[in-house]
């Protein structure tokens, strides 16, 4: 037998983390890394705070689970402070981000059917998505890698080009249900929509009936400064996927809606086992005590922007090597003008910094939100000596 007992799914790296102190790793040999990946975007508040910890420890010897054929005041609490906080109503909790964009996509057609109009069932995502491994959320996405050999997918997906306007209008037709979209991709690598793009998408749902869907999954939880993305817009979604931050590490997700676009989520038609249940209310409830506040949020935009200026300072350095910076709050992509991934492990082997691969060869910045002056200094301390004894051809 030579398959892993770990399904072999992953490109595991030869980091073996066995704890975790504020923006640190620790690994099995007790070597230390900076850690700016975040278990991707998740661990917003860098790895054992105490607010969070504690909540978790005392609610798992109080209450860890219960079923959802039972009252939730936990849940009730939580969905509360996202509805004051958001253009929601209501929210439906999930575990994992992948379940969230499900939720959206049943809501968005459940939307047209109890209006009358059953064959509005077609979503509108949009070149090089990600929202997710399930067999709908693949469905949404244009990346052979991840749709290759799981077909047939999920029919009523049509995936246009990102920030094309015309295109996005093009593909509407009397199927159309609504647009679903990144307002920052990550995985495909830290692209921001324009702001065009975004309130132009808008637009186009109020005039043709159909709804926004956002997935904030990865840029959402004030990773960009705001609480979500979609404020800097000036916009509002009708539906929105959430996940990563919002447990800052415990598993967790949810699907926010408008009254108006939720009106066919009624009972019975949909559900989870385990989604929003004590212990993971718990963790939602910590995090948002900790970020949910215009003086965190404050603190996100600053660190952003000096993080950033310190990159922009430090590009130039190298410019066999880096194109540019981009990005909001701290959600950073540094392009390169090679592979990011070989970078990226040569970052984390021999200089102790973890950052992220993502698509159009850019290295992903996604420190824990709570960084510190030191934490900036040591990263670029790192990135620049990277930088110096890299070269992109011996990778
Ligand atoms: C990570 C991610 C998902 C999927 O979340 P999972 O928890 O892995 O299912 C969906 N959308 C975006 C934008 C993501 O970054």
């Amino acid at each position: 037998m030579t398959i892993t007992p770990l399904m072999p799914v992953y490109p595991r790296c030869d980091v073996r983390p066995v704890r975790g102190e504020g923006a640190y790793l620790i690994g099995e040999r007790g070597e230390r890394y900076l850690d700016f990946a975040s278990g991707i975007a998740v661990n917003l508040l860098g790895h054992g705070h105490p607010v969070l910890v504690k909540a978790i420890a005392e609610q798992a010897a109080t209450l860890m689970h219960v079923s959802n054929l039972y009252g939730s005041p936990q849940g009730e609490k939580v969905a509360k402070r996202l509805v004051d906080l958001t253009f929601a109503d209501t929210v439906f909790f999930t575990n994992s981000g992948a379940e969230a964009v499900e939720c959206a996509i049943k809501t968005a057609r459940r939307y047209h059917y109890v209006n009358g109009q059953p064959e509005r069932h077609r979503i509108i995502s949009f070149a090089n998505a990600f929202h997710g491994r399930t067999l709908g959320t693949i469905s949404a996405t244009n990346q052979p890698k991840m749709r290759d050999g799981f077909e047939p997918l999920l029919p009523g997906f049509d995936v246009v080009p990102f920030n094309d306007l015309a295109a996005a209008e093009a593909a509407i037709g009397p199927d159309a249900a609504g647009f679903l979209i990144e307002p920052i991709q990550g995985e495909g690598g830290i692209l921001p929509a324009t702001p065009e793009f975004l309130t132009g998408l808008r637009k186009l749902a109020d005039e043709h009936g159909m709804l926004l869907i956002l997935d904030e999954v990865q840029c959402g939880y004030a990773r960009t400064g705001t609480f979500f993305a979609y404020e800097q817009y000036g916009i509002t979604p009708d539906i929105m996927a959430v996940a990563k931050g919002i447990g800052g590490g415990f598993p967790l997700g949810a699907c926010l809606a408008t009254e108006e676009a939720a009106k066919g989520m009624v009972i019975g038609t949909h559900g989870s086992t385990y989604g929003g249940n004590p212990l993971a209310m718990a963790a939602a409830n910590a995090v948002l005590d900790v970020v949910a506040n215009d003086e965190f949020l404050a603190n996100v935009r600053q660190t952003g922007e000096r993080l950033r200026q310190a990159l922009e300072q430090l590009l130039p350095n190298h410019d066999h090597l880096f194109e540019s910076v981009r990005g909001m709050g701290l959600m950073l992509g540094v392009k390169l003008k090679s592979d990011s991934r070989a970078f990226v492990a040569h970052l984390r082997d021999k200089h102790g910094l973890l950052t992220v691969a993502a698509g159009d060869n850019v290295v992903r910045v996604l420190p824990p939100l709570n960084i510190e002056e030191s934490h900036i200094a040591e990263f670029i301390e790192k990135l620049s000596a990277g930088a110096r004894d890299y070269s992109p051809a011996a990778a």
